[in-house]
């Protein structure tokens, strides 16, 4: 179990390189569809499982994290991570635009992030740990979003989104990796069991889907150790790039 876990993380880690590499496998269950020119936001399903994990991390007073809430105090934590991958899956880009821009129609929605240094899309995401009864074990952090293009879905251009000019192109995904800041739940202390990870994207609606034919909300099934146990202790770098 532990060598799994151990290898996941070392391919993750090299997959940035190769973050332009078309993802044929998910494509082919969400094809693009006439949308009437809208978005159609969804979350790869394969991604969010395959790399999901639970970990302890340090954090220190100070740390961004805490600043920001991604995490409910200093101390070891116990996070449970994963890739959100946001696909867009619709016939029309995603376009948001420059946060900085007063007469962005989306300005209202923007936040500086206190740790990734940049606007993110507030409330784009709700992460929770629910337990079996649909009741909340842990509340995620409302982790927000810069979105932009890094992961091919179809063969469609991108038109070349970043954190500056934010977008998703049609047939194109965003991809949150578990090693970016507040990428995770905090669950330390919650005990062991059996629970749902529940994953909604574009969760406070801002953004128009049409007919919005795939789901915004992704749930897992995962067994949480006991807190006594003990976990892989993850030091390396936090991502604070997108
Ligand atoms: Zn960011």
């Amino acid at each position: 179990m532990k060598r799994t876990l151990v290898l996941a993380v070392t391919i993750a880690a090299l997959l940035p390189a190769l973050a332009l590499a078309q993802r044929t496998a998910v494509s082919g269950d969400f094809p693009a569809y006439n949308n009437h020119g809208r978005p159609d936001l969804t979350i790869d399903p394969k991604r969010f499982e395959s790399q999901m994990e639970i970990v302890d991390r340090l954090f220190q007073q100070g740390d961004c994290e805490l600043v920001e809430g991604s995490v409910g105090g200093a101390g070891y934590r116990r996070l449970l991570r994963f890739d959100t991958v946001v696909m867009n899956m619709g016939d029309g880009d995603l376009v948001v635009g420059d946060p900085t821009d007063p007469s962005n129609p989306y300005a209202r929605w923007f936040e500086f992030s206190p740790c990734h240094r940049h606007y993110h899309i507030r409330g784009f995401s709700n992460y929770q740990l629910l337990k079996l009864d649909r009741s909340i074990a842990a509340q995620g952090h409302k982790q927000a979003f810069c979105l932009e293009d890094l992961l091919k879905y179809s063969n469609n251009d991108s038109h070349g989104y970043t954190c500056r000019s934010q977008g998703i192109s049609s047939g194109w995904g965003d991809w949150y990796f578990k090693q970016l800041s507040g990428q995770w739940i905090d669950i330390t202390g919650v005990p062991e069991g059996d629970y749902i990870v529940h994953n909604e994207i574009n969760a406070a609606g801002t953004f128009a889907e049409g007919a919005n034919r795939y789901p915004n909300v992704l749930e897992v099934r995962i067994h949480v150790p006991d807190p006594r146990n003990k976990v892989t202790i993850d030091t390396s770098p936090l991502n604070y790039d997108h």
